[in-house]
Parts: structure tokens; C-alpha cells; sequence
């Protein structure tokens, strides 16, 4: 039997742990902490997914390949993870972001709905729309259980026979270092989230930034469904309305200060909130003075140019990096996934543009266009 040891068990190393037990292989996950623990990218409650890329066929269509893949894992887990709401992007103007990812969403022919200000101002309770040029809606886009997603691919592997060891492990060539064992395995792959780049510094090159996420008291008329996600792309915010007794949520895309991510203590930074009121305010203006029922405080692992990290260890070809989530990786996980069982098993070269080492900073792919 075929066999692997995968380190981060956040949406990553989790969903590779699903894959290849569902295809035979013997799997070891390791993770320092319960999987999607509270200093995990993956722990938050809600991602959205989306398949709008701007120009990029290549992330487009590894999205919509993913929401095929996390249509499966619910059907398996028995459980919805996946909340297919839609997603409305606000364009403000015509030939920005939102023009090119229509483009692209048409050629690979998944729905797209091109709506006037007038008529998008019915997806919600209250939407100011005098500076958008037009709304594109994504309606089989929605919104990810993330933790509980998170959890959920853990749990499959777990059950199709993976195991799960706790630990802090240590790369040693080609081999792992954890609790005073050195262990191998046919394939290793560190999906270690912002603790990547401290496990290989000379490899990759990732920011970790302080998120701040906001959530809103409202009415029920907030509630989503039937409420679609949005995003601000030129504005650099996005959110969803009110999801499993959460409040309305919004979320400041811009690049938050360093953070270290093993700092346990995290307290939302003040002006964070004003952007999100502010936010609010403008856009949906019903929501100007609703009170603020929670924040979250999260970190990004960025990657110069905000593409993710499929890659082999140059000294060592059965070792594998998967990592710089860049703000926008979670809804890729299983698809990811997918790519990593063809690269272990030979049947696909890595791609140039995911490789580890240097490169030039980028624009944006996450929902910030600033
Ligand atoms: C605020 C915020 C909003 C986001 N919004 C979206 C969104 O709307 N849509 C979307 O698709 N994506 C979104 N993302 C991005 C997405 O959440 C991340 O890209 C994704 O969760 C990254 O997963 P990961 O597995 O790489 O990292 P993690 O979840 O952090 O997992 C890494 C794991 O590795 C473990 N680990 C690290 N080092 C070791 C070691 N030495 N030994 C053992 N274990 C180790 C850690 O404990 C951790 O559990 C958002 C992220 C944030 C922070």
C-alpha cells in the first residue's frame, strides 16, 4: 500500500488526508492541535466560494471543480457544509475585475447573471447601488461551513482509515521528526498554513497578516439564503448576511499588520471596525447603526502574487509543499487535493506558477482589488 504522511490538518493537509484514503492510501495526518483549532486559517465559521477569478481561467476553474468535490464530501459526511446562497459582485465600474471574471465564467459556461443597480437592489433588504456600474451574480456560488468542513474531511479520512497523531513536527530530509520519532513515508506533504514559511525559510516566502472579521446584528429579512454573499472587490470588503444565528458578516479585505501566528490572545484592532461600519453605512445603508454582535481575529498567509503553493521540496522529490491559502484558499481544498494525488502518483507536472522560491508580487485573487 501506497503511503503518506501529511502534516497540517487545516483544509489543506485535511483534504489530501480525504483523497488519498479514498484512494487506497495508508495516511498518517499530524497535526500540533486538534484539527481546525482556533489559531487555524480553516477555524473560522464561514468562507465564501466563489468561481470569478477576474481573468484567471485557471483558479475559475479549479473553484467550480471544488464545489462538485464538496458536493460529494457533504453527500459522504451526511451533513450540509456547503450554504449555496450566490454571491453578488458590486461593480463599480465597467471594465474592472467583475467584466473580466464574466468573461471568463461564460467561456467555461458556468452561470452568471450580468443584473442593473435596479434590479440587484432586490437581493437585499437595503442596497445603495447609485455608484455601481452593474452586479454580477454568481448563483451557484454560497458560503462554506468552514470548521465544521474542516472537521468533517478529518473525520472521512479517519474513517476510510487514516490515523491522526498530535505533535509539532520537524522536516528532516526527506523524513518527519515528531515525538522523538523519525518516521517515513512513500510521500510527505507539509500543509502547515502560515507556519510554512518558518518550516522551509529559504523556500517560501509567505506574509502573515492580522483579519479582522465583524458580524452585525439584524433583523431576519438579513438572513442567508436567501441574502447572497457580496463582495466589494474594488473596495476590498465582502461578506454574507445572517448564517446560523451569526449576525451579518463583514470583512475589511485589506492587508492587516504582521501577525505571529502562534499569538493566542487576538483582539479585533479599532479601525478595522470603523472600515466595517463605514462599510456598512455605504452599502447597505439599513445596517448604518446595527449593533456589532461579534469579531473574529484571523491571520492570511500571502504569497507575493497571492497564488497558492503545489510544489516538490527541489532536494528531496517525495516531499511536497501545499500552503499560501492567500486569503482565498479554502473553497480550493478538495480540488487541490486532487492535483496533489496526480502529482504523487507521476500523472502531472508540477506547474511553474505554483512553484516554491521567489516571486513577483502579483494582483490580487482573493476580494480585494487594493
Ligand atoms: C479572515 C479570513 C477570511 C477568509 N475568507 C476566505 C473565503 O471567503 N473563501 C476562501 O476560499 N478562503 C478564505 N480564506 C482563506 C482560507 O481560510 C485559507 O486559505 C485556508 O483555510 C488555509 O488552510 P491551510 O490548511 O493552509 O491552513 P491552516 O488551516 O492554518 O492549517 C495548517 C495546520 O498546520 C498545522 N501545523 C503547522 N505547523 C505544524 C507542525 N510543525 N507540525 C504539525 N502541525 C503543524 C497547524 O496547527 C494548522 O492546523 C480566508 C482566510 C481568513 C483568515
Amino acid at each position: 500500500m501506497t503511503s503518506a504522511i501529511v502534516v497540517g490538518a487545516g483544509v489543506f493537509g485535511a483534504s489530501v488526508a480525504h483523497r488519498l484514503t479514498c484512494e487506497g492510501w495508508d495516511v498518517l495526518l499530524v497535526d500540533r492541535e486538534e484539527p481546525a483549532h482556533p489559531r487555524a486559517e480553516s477555524a473560522g465559521e464561514t468562507r465564501l466560494i466563489r468561481f470569478s477569478h477576474g481573468g484567471d481561467g485557471w483558479y475559475t476553474r479549479s473553484a467550480r471543480r471544488a464545489l462538485a468535490l464538496w458536493r460529494e464530501i457533504e453527500q459522504e459526511a451526511g451533513r450540509q457544509l456547503l450554504v449555496q446562497a450566490g454571491v453578488a459582485w458590486f461593480a463599480t465600474r465597467e471594465d474592472g475585475w467583475e467584466a473580466a471574471s464574466e468573461r471568463v465564467l461564460r467561456e467555461e459556461g458556468i452561470p452568471v447573471e450580468r443584473l442593473s443597480p435596479a434590479d440587484a437592489a432586490r437581493l437585499y433588504p437595503s442596497l445603495r447601488t447609485d455608484d455601481l456600474s452593474f452586479v454580477l451574480l454568481e448563483p451557484d456560488a454560497g458560503v462554506l461551513r468552514a470548521r465544521e468542513a474542516t472537521r468533517a474531511l478529518v473525520e472521512l479520512a479517519l474513517a476510510r482509515g487514516a490515523r491522526l497523531e498530535l505533535g509539532e513536527a520537524e522536516p528532516d530530509a526527506g523524513r518527519v521528526r515528531l515525538n522523538g520519532r523519525l518516521l517515513e513515508a512513500d510521500s510527505v506533504v507539509w500543509a502547515c498554513g502560515a507556519w510554512l514559511g518558518r518550516l522551509f525559510p529559504r523556500l517560501v516566502e509567505l506574509r502573515v497578516t492580522q483579519q479582522d472579521i465583524f458580524f452585525f446584528e439584524a433583523g431576519p429579512e438579513w438572513s442567508t439564503p436567501p441574502v447572497p454573499g457580496f463582495v466589494d472587490y474594488d473596495g476590498a470588503a465582502y461578506g454574507l448576511g445572517a448564517l446560523d444565528g451569526n449576525g451579518v458578516k463583514v470583512a475589511p479585505d485589506v492587508d492587516g499588520p504582521a501577525l505571529d501566528p502562534d499569538v493566542r490572545s487576538r483582539t479585533h484592532r479599532p479601525e478595522n471596525e470603523r472600515r466595517a461600519r463605514d462599510y456598512l453605512r455605504a452599502r447597505f445603508p439599513a445596517l448604518a447603526n446595527a449593533p456589532l454582535a461579534a469579531s473574529t481575529v484571523c491571520h492570511y498567509s500571502l504569497t507575493p502574487d497571492t497564488g497558492f503553493i503545489v510544489a516538490p521540496h527541489p532536494a528531496h522529490p517525495s516531499v511536497w509543499l501545499l500552503g499560501g491559502g492567500s486569503g482565498h484558499g479554502f473553497k480550493h481544498g478538495p480540488a487541490l487535493a486532487g492535483r496533489v494525488l496526480e502529482l504523487l502518483e507521476g500523472r502531472a507536472e508540477p506547474d511553474p506558477r505554483l512553484a516554491s522560491g521567489p516571486r513577483a508580487p502579483g494582483r490580487g485573487l482573493r476580494t480585494a482589488g487594493i
